[in-house]
Protein backbone atom coordinates (compact mmCIF):
# COMPACT_ATOMS: atom_id res chain seq x y z
CA UNK A 1 0.00 0.00 0.00
CA UNK A 2 2.70 2.30 0.90
CA UNK A 3 3.92 1.89 -2.52
CA UNK A 4 0.92 2.50 -4.08
CA UNK A 5 0.29 5.87 -2.04
CA UNK A 6 4.11 6.92 -3.33
CA UNK A 7 2.48 6.14 -6.83
CA UNK A 8 0.18 8.52 -6.56
CA UNK A 9 2.28 11.60 -5.34
CA UNK A 10 4.33 11.22 -8.65
CA UNK A 11 3.30 13.34 -11.59
CA UNK A 12 4.53 10.85 -14.23
CA UNK A 13 1.48 7.39 -14.99
CA UNK A 14 2.85 4.52 -13.88
CA UNK A 15 0.57 1.30 -15.24
CA UNK A 16 1.26 -1.79 -14.33
CA UNK A 17 0.28 -4.96 -15.98
CA UNK A 18 0.86 -8.78 -15.99
CA UNK A 19 3.21 -10.27 -18.59
CA UNK A 20 0.11 -10.88 -20.80
CA UNK A 21 -0.29 -6.59 -20.75
CA UNK A 22 -3.16 -7.23 -18.99
CA UNK A 23 -3.16 -4.28 -16.37
CA UNK A 24 -3.54 -4.36 -12.53
CA UNK A 25 -2.55 -1.06 -10.94
CA UNK A 26 -3.03 2.20 -12.84
CA UNK A 27 -1.90 5.44 -10.42
CA UNK A 28 -3.73 8.55 -9.65
CA UNK A 29 -2.61 10.52 -12.45
CA UNK A 30 -2.69 7.77 -14.78
CA UNK A 31 -6.72 7.43 -13.94
CA UNK A 32 -6.97 11.81 -13.96
CA UNK A 33 -5.49 12.21 -16.59
CA UNK A 34 -7.40 9.22 -18.77
CA UNK A 35 -10.23 9.70 -17.31
CA UNK A 36 -10.99 6.38 -16.75
CA UNK A 37 -11.78 4.77 -12.92
CA UNK A 38 -9.68 2.14 -11.74
CA UNK A 39 -12.57 -0.69 -12.46
CA UNK A 40 -12.58 0.04 -16.20
CA UNK A 41 -9.16 -0.40 -16.89
CA UNK A 42 -8.84 -3.31 -14.58
CA UNK A 43 -7.95 -6.40 -16.69
CA UNK A 44 -7.68 -4.74 -19.74
CA UNK A 45 -5.35 -5.15 -22.29
CA UNK A 46 -2.50 -2.11 -22.19
CA UNK A 47 -2.16 -2.07 -26.07
CA UNK A 48 -5.96 -0.96 -25.76
CA UNK A 49 -4.95 2.30 -23.91
CA UNK A 50 -2.33 3.34 -27.08
CA UNK A 51 -2.58 4.44 -30.66
CA UNK A 52 -3.13 1.74 -33.26
CA UNK A 53 0.81 2.65 -34.61
CA UNK A 54 1.87 1.31 -31.61
CA UNK A 55 0.26 -2.05 -31.17
CA UNK A 56 3.42 -3.89 -32.47
CA UNK A 57 5.70 -2.08 -30.42
CA UNK A 58 3.85 -2.65 -27.64
CA UNK A 59 3.32 -6.60 -28.28
CA UNK A 60 7.04 -6.97 -29.06
CA UNK A 61 7.97 -5.73 -25.95
CA UNK A 62 5.16 -7.54 -23.50
CA UNK A 63 5.72 -10.74 -25.27
CA UNK A 64 10.07 -10.56 -25.69
CA UNK A 65 10.57 -8.09 -22.99
CA UNK A 66 12.64 -6.31 -25.46
CA UNK A 67 12.82 -2.55 -23.90
CA UNK A 68 15.57 -1.33 -22.90
CA UNK A 69 15.45 0.29 -19.26
CA UNK A 70 16.98 3.55 -19.30
CA UNK A 71 15.16 4.47 -23.31
CA UNK A 72 12.15 6.55 -23.38
CA UNK A 73 9.93 5.53 -26.01
CA UNK A 74 7.53 8.36 -27.89
CA UNK A 75 4.06 6.76 -27.56
CA UNK A 76 0.75 8.09 -28.48
CA UNK A 77 -1.70 7.19 -25.32
CA UNK A 78 -5.29 7.60 -25.39
CA UNK A 79 -7.36 8.76 -23.26
CA UNK A 80 -11.16 7.86 -22.63
CA UNK A 81 -12.71 10.63 -24.79
CA UNK A 82 -10.19 9.02 -27.48
CA UNK A 83 -8.01 12.11 -27.11
CA UNK A 84 -4.38 11.36 -28.36
CA UNK A 85 -1.37 12.66 -25.87
CA UNK A 86 2.65 11.79 -26.76
CA UNK A 87 4.11 10.74 -23.71
CA UNK A 88 7.87 9.50 -23.60
CA UNK A 89 7.07 5.81 -22.08
CA UNK A 90 9.94 3.53 -19.99
CA UNK A 91 9.24 -0.03 -19.95
CA UNK A 92 10.35 -2.03 -16.73
CA UNK A 93 10.12 -5.71 -16.13
CA UNK A 94 9.89 -6.95 -12.48
CA UNK A 95 8.58 -8.27 -9.06
CA UNK A 96 5.52 -6.55 -7.80
CA UNK A 97 3.26 -8.66 -4.65
CA UNK A 98 5.72 -11.59 -5.91
CA UNK A 99 4.46 -11.63 -9.57
CA UNK A 100 6.47 -10.72 -12.76
CA UNK A 101 5.08 -7.79 -13.94
CA UNK A 102 5.47 -5.25 -16.82
CA UNK A 103 5.69 -1.38 -15.22
CA UNK A 104 4.96 1.53 -17.81
CA UNK A 105 5.96 4.46 -16.30
CA UNK A 106 4.83 7.72 -18.81
CA UNK A 107 6.02 10.95 -17.85
CA UNK A 108 4.05 13.85 -18.36
CA UNK A 109 5.46 15.68 -21.53
CA UNK A 110 2.78 17.97 -21.59
CA UNK A 111 3.42 19.26 -18.17
CA UNK A 112 6.94 19.85 -18.71
CA UNK A 113 6.04 21.62 -21.68
CA UNK A 114 3.83 23.73 -20.61
CA UNK A 115 6.21 24.37 -17.59
CA UNK A 116 8.84 25.31 -20.12
CA UNK A 117 6.23 27.74 -22.18
CA UNK A 118 5.78 29.22 -18.76
CA UNK A 119 9.53 29.77 -18.72
CA UNK A 120 9.81 31.06 -21.51
CA UNK A 121 6.59 33.67 -20.81
CA UNK A 122 8.41 34.33 -18.02
CA UNK A 123 11.17 35.59 -19.46
CA UNK A 124 9.53 37.67 -21.40
CA UNK A 125 10.81 41.97 -21.73
CA UNK A 126 8.24 43.59 -21.83
CA UNK A 127 4.98 42.36 -19.77
CA UNK A 128 5.98 42.45 -15.58
CA UNK A 129 5.74 39.07 -13.77
CA UNK A 130 5.62 38.26 -10.11
CA UNK A 131 4.97 35.11 -8.52
CA UNK A 132 3.27 35.10 -5.22
CA UNK A 133 2.61 32.77 -2.01
CA UNK A 134 -0.84 33.20 -1.91
CA UNK A 135 -0.37 31.94 1.78
CA UNK A 136 1.21 34.67 2.96
CA UNK A 137 1.46 37.14 -0.10
CA UNK A 138 5.28 36.82 -0.29
CA UNK A 139 7.03 37.42 -3.49
CA UNK A 140 8.77 34.29 -4.57
CA UNK A 141 9.98 35.10 -7.67
CA UNK A 142 9.89 38.06 -10.37
CA UNK A 143 10.84 38.35 -13.78
CA UNK A 144 13.33 40.50 -15.40
CA UNK A 145 10.50 42.87 -16.98
CA UNK A 146 9.66 43.22 -13.65
CA UNK A 147 13.11 44.40 -11.95
CA UNK A 148 13.97 46.89 -15.43
CA UNK A 149 10.48 48.61 -15.24
CA UNK A 150 10.54 48.98 -11.70
CA UNK A 151 14.46 49.45 -11.52
CA UNK A 152 14.73 47.28 -8.48
CA UNK A 153 17.22 44.07 -7.74
CA UNK A 154 16.12 40.50 -7.64
CA UNK A 155 17.35 40.95 -3.71
CA UNK A 156 15.29 43.54 -2.63
CA UNK A 157 11.90 41.70 -3.59
CA UNK A 158 12.14 38.41 -2.78
CA UNK A 159 10.60 37.25 -0.16
CA UNK A 160 9.41 40.48 0.97
CA UNK A 161 5.80 40.77 1.31
CA UNK A 162 3.21 42.63 -1.27
CA UNK A 163 2.08 44.90 0.88
CA UNK A 164 5.44 45.67 1.91
CA UNK A 165 7.00 46.46 -1.15
CA UNK A 166 6.90 50.51 -1.44
CA UNK A 167 6.29 51.05 -4.79
CA UNK A 168 2.21 52.13 -4.65
CA UNK A 169 1.93 55.98 -5.27
CA UNK A 170 -1.02 55.68 -3.36
CA UNK A 171 -2.23 53.23 -0.96
CA UNK A 172 -5.84 53.21 -2.36
CA UNK A 173 -4.38 50.85 -5.29
CA UNK A 174 -2.38 49.36 -2.87
CA UNK A 175 -5.63 48.40 -0.48
CA UNK A 176 -7.64 47.55 -3.82
CA UNK A 177 -5.16 45.08 -5.28
CA UNK A 178 -4.54 43.71 -1.35
CA UNK A 179 -8.02 43.65 -0.73
CA UNK A 180 -9.26 41.96 -3.35
CA UNK A 181 -6.18 39.38 -3.38
CA UNK A 182 -7.49 38.52 0.16
CA UNK A 183 -10.92 37.88 -0.71
CA UNK A 184 -10.40 35.69 -3.87
CA UNK A 185 -6.68 34.79 -5.10
CA UNK A 186 -6.98 36.33 -8.78
CA UNK A 187 -7.01 39.66 -9.66
CA UNK A 188 -7.99 41.17 -13.14
CA UNK A 189 -7.48 44.20 -14.65
CA UNK A 190 -6.80 46.69 -11.51
CA UNK A 191 -4.85 50.01 -12.33
CA UNK A 192 -2.39 50.95 -10.50
CA UNK A 193 -0.47 53.78 -10.16
CA UNK A 194 3.49 53.01 -8.69
CA UNK A 195 6.74 54.97 -8.44
CA UNK A 196 9.74 53.70 -9.40
CA UNK A 197 13.24 53.68 -7.93
CA UNK A 198 14.32 57.01 -9.41
CA UNK A 199 11.27 58.81 -8.89
CA UNK A 200 9.25 57.68 -12.56
CA UNK A 201 5.56 57.11 -12.10
CA UNK A 202 4.45 54.18 -14.22
CA UNK A 203 0.68 53.57 -15.15
CA UNK A 204 0.39 49.39 -14.78
CA UNK A 205 -3.03 47.31 -15.51
CA UNK A 206 -2.47 44.06 -12.99
CA UNK A 207 -4.15 40.31 -13.36
CA UNK A 208 -3.83 37.78 -11.45
CA UNK A 209 -4.50 34.01 -10.83
CA UNK A 210 -3.51 31.08 -9.40
CA UNK A 211 -1.18 28.77 -11.21
CA UNK A 212 -1.35 25.30 -10.45
CA UNK A 213 1.02 23.65 -8.13
CA UNK A 214 0.66 21.38 -5.68
CA UNK A 215 2.61 22.22 -2.35
CA UNK A 216 1.84 26.16 -2.26
CA UNK A 217 -0.92 28.41 -3.65
CA UNK A 218 1.41 30.46 -6.15
CA UNK A 219 -0.11 33.37 -7.39
CA UNK A 220 0.94 34.49 -11.36
CA UNK A 221 0.54 38.12 -11.32
CA UNK A 222 1.24 39.67 -14.63
CA UNK A 223 1.14 43.90 -15.41
CA UNK A 224 1.69 45.36 -18.05
CA UNK A 225 2.87 49.25 -18.92
CA UNK A 226 0.16 51.42 -20.07
CA UNK A 227 1.89 54.79 -18.62
CA UNK A 228 2.46 55.63 -22.36
CA UNK A 229 -1.35 55.42 -23.09
CA UNK A 230 -2.26 56.99 -19.72
CA UNK A 231 0.28 60.27 -20.24
CA UNK A 232 -1.41 60.51 -23.83
CA UNK A 233 -4.80 60.00 -22.95
CA UNK A 234 -3.81 63.10 -20.07
CA UNK A 235 -2.29 65.59 -22.21
CA UNK A 236 -5.38 64.81 -25.05
CA UNK A 237 -7.38 65.18 -22.00
CA UNK A 238 -6.18 69.03 -21.00
CA UNK A 239 -5.66 69.74 -24.42
CA UNK A 240 -9.53 69.06 -24.59
CA UNK A 241 -9.87 70.63 -21.65
CA UNK A 242 -8.14 73.59 -23.18
CA UNK A 243 -10.07 73.46 -26.53
CA UNK A 244 -13.61 73.24 -25.03
CA UNK A 245 -12.68 76.37 -22.42
CA UNK A 246 -11.08 78.34 -26.22
CA UNK A 247 -14.17 77.57 -28.03
CA UNK A 248 -15.98 78.86 -24.73
CA UNK A 249 -14.47 81.70 -24.55
CA UNK A 250 -14.95 82.66 -28.21
CA UNK A 251 -18.93 82.02 -28.51
CA UNK A 252 -18.17 79.28 -31.22
CA UNK A 253 -21.10 77.25 -32.22
CA UNK A 254 -19.54 74.11 -33.09
CA UNK A 255 -21.10 71.56 -35.54
CA UNK A 256 -20.12 67.79 -36.09
CA UNK A 257 -22.16 66.33 -39.28
CA UNK A 258 -22.23 62.31 -39.63
CA UNK A 259 -22.92 62.62 -43.77
CA UNK A 260 -23.82 58.62 -43.89
CA UNK A 261 -26.72 59.48 -40.99
CA UNK A 262 -26.77 63.22 -41.95
CA UNK A 263 -27.28 63.48 -37.53
CA UNK A 264 -25.44 66.40 -36.53
CA UNK A 265 -24.02 67.18 -32.90
CA UNK A 266 -23.93 70.97 -31.70
CA UNK A 267 -22.74 72.87 -28.72
CA UNK A 268 -25.29 74.49 -26.73
CA UNK A 269 -23.54 77.57 -27.61
CA UNK A 270 -24.54 76.45 -31.35
CA UNK A 271 -28.27 76.84 -30.33
CA UNK A 272 -27.94 79.54 -28.10
CA UNK A 273 -26.79 82.17 -30.85
CA UNK A 274 -30.24 81.14 -32.44
CA UNK A 275 -31.91 81.59 -29.03
CA UNK A 276 -32.83 77.69 -28.36
CA UNK A 277 -31.34 75.54 -26.34
CA UNK A 278 -30.11 71.75 -27.55
CA UNK A 279 -32.48 70.19 -25.76
CA UNK A 280 -35.31 72.03 -27.76
CA UNK A 281 -33.57 71.39 -31.18
CA UNK A 282 -32.86 67.76 -30.67
CA UNK A 283 -32.97 65.66 -32.10
CA UNK A 284 -30.80 67.31 -34.33
CA UNK A 285 -30.01 66.55 -37.77
CA UNK A 286 -28.87 68.13 -41.28
CA UNK A 287 -32.34 68.88 -41.35
CA UNK A 288 -31.78 71.45 -38.61
CA UNK A 289 -29.84 73.84 -40.52
CA UNK A 290 -31.38 73.63 -43.53
CA UNK A 291 -34.73 74.44 -41.49
CA UNK A 292 -33.25 77.80 -40.19
CA UNK A 293 -31.32 78.67 -42.78
CA UNK A 294 -32.43 81.58 -45.24
CA UNK A 295 -33.64 80.26 -48.20
CA UNK A 296 -31.83 83.02 -50.10
CA UNK A 297 -28.83 81.86 -48.54
CA UNK A 298 -29.22 77.80 -49.01
CA UNK A 299 -27.98 77.86 -52.16
CA UNK A 300 -24.32 79.45 -52.11
CA UNK A 301 -23.65 77.89 -49.45
CA UNK A 302 -24.58 74.61 -50.65
CA UNK A 303 -22.63 75.50 -53.56
CA UNK A 304 -19.48 75.93 -51.15
CA UNK A 305 -20.42 73.06 -49.56
CA UNK A 306 -20.29 71.02 -52.69
CA UNK A 307 -16.87 72.20 -53.65
CA UNK A 308 -15.19 71.74 -50.73
CA UNK A 309 -16.89 67.97 -51.02
CA UNK A 310 -15.58 67.63 -54.52
CA UNK A 311 -12.03 68.38 -53.44
CA UNK A 312 -12.00 72.25 -55.28
CA UNK A 313 -11.74 73.61 -51.66
CA UNK A 314 -9.78 72.52 -49.50
CA UNK A 315 -12.35 73.59 -46.75
CA UNK A 316 -15.53 75.02 -46.47
CA UNK A 317 -16.53 78.98 -45.34
CA UNK A 318 -19.46 80.96 -45.71
CA UNK A 319 -21.78 83.20 -44.50
CA UNK A 320 -25.52 82.87 -44.45
CA UNK A 321 -28.33 84.35 -41.99
CA UNK A 322 -30.49 82.52 -39.77
CA UNK A 323 -33.57 82.38 -38.34
CA UNK A 324 -33.89 83.01 -34.69
CA UNK A 325 -36.40 81.87 -32.18
CA UNK A 326 -37.63 85.52 -31.88
CA UNK A 327 -38.01 85.45 -35.48
CA UNK A 328 -35.55 87.78 -36.68
CA UNK A 329 -32.40 86.66 -38.57
CA UNK A 330 -28.64 86.42 -37.07
CA UNK A 331 -25.70 86.10 -39.79
CA UNK A 332 -23.31 83.40 -39.45
CA UNK A 333 -20.16 82.78 -40.60
CA UNK A 334 -19.45 79.09 -41.02
CA UNK A 335 -16.20 77.34 -41.43
CA UNK A 336 -15.64 73.72 -41.95
CA UNK A 337 -13.67 70.54 -42.89
CA UNK A 338 -14.49 67.09 -43.88
CA UNK A 339 -12.09 65.22 -41.26
CA UNK A 340 -13.06 61.79 -42.66
CA UNK A 341 -13.21 60.33 -46.33
CA UNK A 342 -14.59 57.01 -47.71
CA UNK A 343 -12.21 55.26 -49.39
CA UNK A 344 -13.79 56.61 -52.98
CA UNK A 345 -13.37 59.80 -51.44
CA UNK A 346 -17.13 60.67 -50.10
CA UNK A 347 -17.36 63.07 -47.32
CA UNK A 348 -18.07 60.97 -44.26
CA UNK A 349 -17.85 63.45 -41.38
CA UNK A 350 -17.46 67.02 -41.20
CA UNK A 351 -16.14 69.07 -38.08
CA UNK A 352 -17.25 72.72 -38.38
CA UNK A 353 -17.80 76.31 -36.73
CA UNK A 354 -20.60 79.23 -36.55
CA UNK A 355 -20.06 82.32 -35.35
CA UNK A 356 -22.52 85.13 -34.63
CA UNK A 357 -21.23 87.95 -37.27
CA UNK A 358 -24.53 89.92 -36.94
CA UNK A 359 -22.51 92.77 -35.73
CA UNK A 360 -19.95 92.61 -37.77
CA UNK A 361 -22.32 92.83 -40.55
CA UNK A 362 -24.08 95.69 -39.41
CA UNK A 363 -20.48 97.61 -39.23
CA UNK A 364 -19.82 96.24 -42.76
CA UNK A 365 -23.24 97.84 -44.09
CA UNK A 366 -22.74 100.83 -42.26
CA UNK A 367 -19.37 101.42 -43.81
CA UNK A 368 -20.03 100.38 -47.33
CA UNK A 369 -23.26 102.86 -46.80
CA UNK A 370 -20.69 105.34 -45.99
CA UNK A 371 -18.43 104.51 -48.61
CA UNK A 372 -20.94 105.08 -51.11
CA UNK A 373 -22.36 108.31 -49.86
CA UNK A 374 -21.23 111.66 -49.89
CA UNK A 375 -21.85 113.53 -46.55
CA UNK A 376 -22.55 116.75 -47.58
CA UNK A 377 -26.19 115.65 -49.26
CA UNK A 378 -26.16 112.12 -48.03
CA UNK A 379 -26.74 111.23 -51.62
CA UNK A 380 -24.29 108.81 -53.52
CA UNK A 381 -20.36 109.78 -53.99
CA UNK A 382 -18.74 110.04 -57.45
CA UNK A 383 -16.94 106.41 -56.69
CA UNK A 384 -20.80 104.65 -56.19
CA UNK A 385 -21.44 106.73 -59.50
CA UNK A 386 -18.74 104.91 -61.50
CA UNK A 387 -19.04 101.72 -60.25
CA UNK A 388 -23.35 101.97 -60.69
CA UNK A 389 -22.28 103.46 -64.75
CA UNK A 390 -19.62 100.51 -64.92
CA UNK A 391 -22.69 98.13 -64.39
CA UNK A 392 -24.79 99.82 -66.01
CA UNK A 393 -22.70 99.91 -69.57
CA UNK A 394 -21.82 95.79 -68.85
CA UNK A 395 -25.51 95.54 -68.48
CA UNK A 396 -26.18 97.44 -71.53
CA UNK A 397 -24.12 95.06 -73.26
CA UNK A 398 -25.33 92.18 -72.13
CA UNK A 399 -29.34 92.46 -72.21
CA UNK A 400 -29.42 96.36 -74.02
CA UNK A 401 -30.84 97.87 -70.96
CA UNK A 402 -31.73 101.72 -71.77
CA UNK A 403 -30.87 104.37 -69.36
CA UNK A 404 -30.13 107.66 -70.01
CA UNK A 405 -27.67 110.02 -67.85
CA UNK A 406 -27.44 113.65 -66.99
CA UNK A 407 -25.07 116.24 -65.74
CA UNK A 408 -26.47 118.92 -63.51
CA UNK A 409 -24.16 121.94 -62.33
CA UNK A 410 -25.73 125.07 -60.12
CA UNK A 411 -24.98 128.06 -62.21
CA UNK A 412 -23.12 130.86 -60.59
CA UNK A 413 -22.57 128.74 -57.51
CA UNK A 414 -19.71 130.39 -56.36
CA UNK A 415 -21.64 133.89 -56.13
CA UNK A 416 -23.61 132.29 -53.48
CA UNK A 417 -20.85 131.10 -51.38
CA UNK A 418 -19.51 135.00 -52.15
CA UNK A 419 -22.66 136.62 -51.41
CA UNK A 420 -23.88 134.35 -48.49
CA UNK A 421 -21.29 132.47 -46.99
CA UNK A 422 -19.74 128.91 -47.40
CA UNK A 423 -22.49 127.55 -45.30
CA UNK A 424 -24.98 128.82 -47.34
CA UNK A 425 -23.78 127.39 -50.16
CA UNK A 426 -23.81 124.11 -48.46
CA UNK A 427 -27.34 124.59 -46.90
CA UNK A 428 -28.15 125.32 -51.36
CA UNK A 429 -26.36 122.37 -51.86
CA UNK A 430 -28.65 119.96 -49.47
CA UNK A 431 -31.90 121.72 -50.64
CA UNK A 432 -31.03 121.35 -53.91
CA UNK A 433 -30.73 117.79 -53.56
CA UNK A 434 -34.13 117.30 -51.35
CA UNK A 435 -35.62 118.80 -54.58
CA UNK A 436 -34.44 117.05 -56.93
CA UNK A 437 -34.98 114.04 -55.30
CA UNK A 438 -38.62 114.59 -54.86
CA UNK A 439 -38.44 114.57 -58.51
CA UNK A 440 -37.55 111.11 -58.93
CA UNK A 441 -38.19 107.64 -58.02
CA UNK A 442 -36.01 105.42 -54.81
CA UNK A 443 -34.43 103.64 -57.71
CA UNK A 444 -33.41 106.30 -59.78
CA UNK A 445 -29.21 106.58 -59.36
CA UNK A 446 -28.85 110.45 -58.52
CA UNK A 447 -25.74 111.36 -57.05
CA UNK A 448 -22.86 114.21 -56.07
CA UNK A 449 -20.22 114.57 -58.80
CA UNK A 450 -18.16 116.87 -56.75
CA UNK A 451 -18.47 120.16 -55.90
CA UNK A 452 -21.98 121.77 -57.13
CA UNK A 453 -22.34 118.96 -60.00
CA UNK A 454 -24.68 116.24 -59.96
CA UNK A 455 -25.22 113.37 -61.32
CA UNK A 456 -28.66 111.94 -62.81
CA UNK A 457 -29.18 108.26 -63.89
CA UNK A 458 -33.01 107.28 -64.72
CA UNK A 459 -33.41 103.57 -65.45
CA UNK A 460 -35.42 102.38 -68.97
CA UNK A 461 -36.10 106.17 -69.49
CA UNK A 462 -34.87 107.86 -73.37
CA UNK A 463 -32.91 111.49 -73.14
CA UNK A 464 -36.17 112.74 -74.48
CA UNK A 465 -38.06 111.76 -70.86
CA UNK A 466 -34.94 112.46 -69.32
CA UNK A 467 -35.06 116.03 -70.91
CA UNK A 468 -38.63 115.98 -69.50
CA UNK A 469 -38.03 115.17 -65.72
CA UNK A 470 -35.31 117.98 -65.69
CA UNK A 471 -37.06 120.41 -67.15
CA UNK A 472 -39.81 120.05 -64.37
CA UNK A 473 -36.64 119.77 -61.88
CA UNK A 474 -35.66 123.03 -63.21
CA UNK A 475 -38.83 124.89 -63.43
CA UNK A 476 -39.40 123.91 -60.00
CA UNK A 477 -35.95 125.11 -59.22
CA UNK A 478 -36.73 128.23 -60.32
CA UNK A 479 -39.71 128.94 -58.92
CA UNK A 480 -38.05 128.01 -55.23
CA UNK A 481 -37.27 130.40 -52.54
CA UNK A 482 -34.22 129.66 -50.17
CA UNK A 483 -34.48 130.53 -47.21
CA UNK A 484 -31.01 131.27 -45.54
CA UNK A 485 -30.28 133.07 -42.44
CA UNK A 486 -34.13 135.02 -43.32
CA UNK A 487 -32.00 136.11 -46.90
CA UNK A 488 -34.08 134.43 -49.39
CA UNK A 489 -31.79 132.86 -52.10
CA UNK A 490 -32.60 132.27 -55.69
CA UNK A 491 -30.86 129.87 -58.06
CA UNK A 492 -30.64 127.61 -61.32
CA UNK A 493 -28.97 125.02 -62.84
CA UNK A 494 -27.65 123.87 -66.52
CA UNK A 495 -27.97 120.08 -67.49
CA UNK A 496 -26.18 118.03 -70.24
CA UNK A 497 -27.62 115.20 -71.43
CA UNK A 498 -27.03 111.50 -72.53
CA UNK A 499 -28.51 108.62 -73.99
CA UNK A 500 -26.26 105.24 -73.77
CA UNK A 501 -27.80 104.36 -77.29
CA UNK A 502 -25.63 107.65 -78.58
CA UNK A 503 -22.94 104.97 -77.73
CA UNK A 504 -21.12 102.55 -80.11
CA UNK A 505 -19.19 101.26 -77.63
CA UNK A 506 -19.84 102.97 -74.32
CA UNK A 507 -17.19 103.59 -71.31
CA UNK A 508 -17.68 105.98 -68.48
CA UNK A 509 -15.18 108.50 -69.69
CA UNK A 510 -16.73 108.81 -73.10
CA UNK A 511 -19.83 109.36 -71.01
CA UNK A 512 -18.53 112.24 -69.17
CA UNK A 513 -17.04 113.81 -71.92
CA UNK A 514 -20.10 113.32 -73.59
CA UNK A 515 -22.61 115.05 -71.08
CA UNK A 516 -19.68 117.59 -69.77
CA UNK A 517 -19.57 119.46 -73.42
CA UNK A 518 -23.33 119.62 -73.24
CA UNK A 519 -23.15 120.92 -70.08
CA UNK A 520 -20.19 123.60 -71.09
CA UNK A 521 -22.43 124.56 -74.30
CA UNK A 522 -25.77 125.00 -72.11
CA UNK A 523 -23.32 127.47 -69.96
CA UNK A 524 -22.11 129.49 -73.00
CA UNK A 525 -25.49 129.33 -73.81
CA UNK A 526 -26.80 131.34 -71.05
CA UNK A 527 -27.40 128.90 -68.51
CA UNK A 528 -30.70 127.67 -66.94
CA UNK A 529 -30.40 125.43 -69.87
CA UNK A 530 -31.08 121.55 -70.24
CA UNK A 531 -28.82 120.10 -73.12
CA UNK A 532 -29.56 116.89 -75.13
P1 LIG B 1 -20.84 128.10 -63.42
O1 LIG B 1 -22.20 128.69 -63.63
O2 LIG B 1 -19.98 128.30 -64.59
O3 LIG B 1 -20.96 126.72 -63.03
O4 LIG B 1 -20.22 128.91 -62.26
P2 LIG B 1 -19.91 128.37 -60.79
O5 LIG B 1 -19.55 129.50 -59.96
O6 LIG B 1 -21.07 127.59 -60.36
O7 LIG B 1 -18.73 127.40 -61.04
P3 LIG B 1 -17.27 127.35 -60.48
O8 LIG B 1 -16.72 126.05 -60.90
O9 LIG B 1 -16.56 128.61 -60.89
O10 LIG B 1 -17.45 127.41 -58.92
C1 LIG B 1 -17.96 126.33 -58.19
C2 LIG B 1 -17.87 126.67 -56.78
O11 LIG B 1 -18.48 125.70 -55.92
C3 LIG B 1 -16.46 126.78 -56.31
C4 LIG B 1 -16.44 126.13 -54.96
O12 LIG B 1 -15.95 126.95 -53.96
C5 LIG B 1 -17.87 125.84 -54.69
N1 LIG B 1 -18.01 124.62 -53.94
C6 LIG B 1 -17.57 123.39 -54.29
N2 LIG B 1 -17.90 122.48 -53.33
C7 LIG B 1 -18.57 123.16 -52.34
C8 LIG B 1 -19.16 122.81 -51.10
O13 LIG B 1 -19.15 121.64 -50.68
N3 LIG B 1 -19.74 123.75 -50.36
C9 LIG B 1 -19.78 125.05 -50.78
N4 LIG B 1 -20.36 125.94 -50.01
N5 LIG B 1 -19.22 125.44 -51.96
C10 LIG B 1 -18.63 124.51 -52.74
MG1 LIG C 1 -19.15 123.40 -61.71
MG1 LIG D 1 -21.60 125.81 -61.37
Amino acid sequence: MEKINFLDNIDDLVIVTDTDGKIIFCNKVTLDRLGYSFSELKNKSIIELYSKKDTSFLIDNIHNKKADADSLYSLLILDKEGNFFELATSILYGIWNNSETIVFIAKNLQKQRAFENFKKLFNNKIIMMMIIDYSNLNILDVNDAFLSKLELNKKDILNKKLTDLNIFNNSPDRDKMVNSLQQIPEISDVKIEITTNSGNTLYLIASGDLIDDKDKNLLLVVMIDISEQVILNKKLDAQRKQLINIIEGTELGTWEWDLVTNKTIFNEHWASMLGYTLEELEPTTIKTWESLIHPEDKEDAENILYKHFEKKLSYYEAEFRMKHKKGHWVWISAKGKVIEWSKDNKPLRMFGTHINVTQKKKFEAIIKENSMRDPLTNIYNRRYLDEQLKNLILENKRENNVFSIAILDIDFFKKINDHYGHLAGDFILQEFTKLVKSHIRPYDIFGRYGGEEFILILLNVDSDKMYEILDRILHSILEKEFIYNNETIKISFSAGIADINEFLSPTINEIYDCIDKKLYTAKNNGRSLILK
